[in-house]
């Protein structure tokens, strides 16, 4: 099922094709140790999807675990069609733009483009992060700056958002130094997850990550204090800006590995109703974005990029998300 995940990543990972062939072993759900009693089919069903939790990640609190104003039978129906490619939609653009949230702008839509954990910020958290850049002299913001100028120059539309209800609505950049702080601390973790969807983070790559993260949390003043200074910054330099409204709603992580597609949130709610909501990862778009970030040219370099940003992904939503998030992969 991560197939195609797999294959898109490819050229980024190495291609350890040996060792990524085996997480198909789709380990049912220890059902001999847990009374059949208590296990409802619906709950099997759903068990069928890796969770955060799994992998001991999901320190925040949005999740099917803790609302009360969802249905289970309808959460697995929701999740089969998401599978299934139901709601699978053309999208603008070939690297991240928008972020993962699951929210809409008043009107009820998003702009129709590739997502990753903070939209643009995405690359630029996962290109710093893989990039492994010694310089020690570039703060976050002339990072997002220089960044989004090099996406504009090779013709992407670059993107971020608020909420209508707090200074820096964007959990992937409010939160950015404790993302960077849970990569530091539960690498492996994340490696583990990430290495489950078929993509092998290596020791060395692992390392490198964690060091870049450490070094920018000893770097005084590299996070800028006001959050909200991120998104100016990266509007200042002419990302596009949505409002977002609402509080967050997410049941899961779709992750979409269909190559010029993204997930269309308003068909789902008009589905399902307006209180389900997924987070939309569409992976198939970081490999572009590795390349097209990577100032030295090298493979590995963009491989190491494209994997940071799959981690920056995984972190963001380990500390916003509860670990009964499940992951539902579009292949
Ligand atoms: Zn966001």
């Amino acid at each position: 099922m991560f197939e195609s995940l797999k294959n898109l990543l490819k050229h980024f990972t190495g291609s350890q094709e040996t060792e990524s062939a085996v997480p198909e072993t789709k380990s049912q759900p220890q059902s001999a140790s847990t009374p059949a009693s208590t296990t409802s089919a619906a709950e099997e069903s759903l068990n069928q999807y890796i969770s955060l939790g799994q992998f001991n990640l999901g320190l925040g609190s949005i999740g099917p675990d803790n609302r009360d104003d969802i249905d289970k039978n309808v959460l697995v129906q929701m999740y089969q069609s998401i599978a299934a490619g139901t709601f699978n939609v053309p999208a603008n653009g070939a690297v991240p733009e928008i972020c993962v949230d699951g929210r809409t702008k008043a009107d009820g839509s998003r702009f129709s483009a590739p997502c990753a954990a903070g939209g643009t910020l995405s690359i630029v958290y996962g290109g710093d992060l893989g990039g492994g850049s010694a310089a020690g002299d570039v703060n976050e913001l002339q990072l997002t700056t220089q960044a989004i100028n090099t996406l504009k120059s090779k013709g992407h539309s670059t993107g971020v958002h608020g909420d209508d209800h707090g200074p820096c609505g964007c959990g992937a950049c409010a939160k950015a130094p404790t993302i960077y702080q849970h990569i530091s601390e539960r690498i492996n973790d994340i490696a583990a997850l990430v290495g489950k969807l078929g993509i092998d983070v290596t020791e060395s790559e692992k390392g490198s990550i964690v060091q870049q993260a450490k070094n920018r949390l000893g770097q005084a003043g590299f996070f800028a204090e006001d959050r909200a200074a991120v998104l100016q910054a990266a509007q200042e330099c002419g990302a596009l800006y949505e409002e977002l409204v609402g509080k967050h709603n997410e049941l899961g992580i779709a992750l979409n590995t269909k190559p010029g597609t993204t997930i269309d949130r308003a068909a789902i709610r008009a589905k399902y109703g307006p209180q389900y909501d997924m987070f939309v990862v569409d992976a198939w778009a970081f490999g572009n974005a590795a390349k097209d970030i990577n100032a030295s040219g090298s493979d590995d370099d963009a491989q190491r990029i494209a994997k940071a940003i799959t981690i920056q992904n995984v972190a963001t939503a380990s500390i916003l998300g509860h670990g009964s998030l499940r992951i539902i992969p579009i292949a």
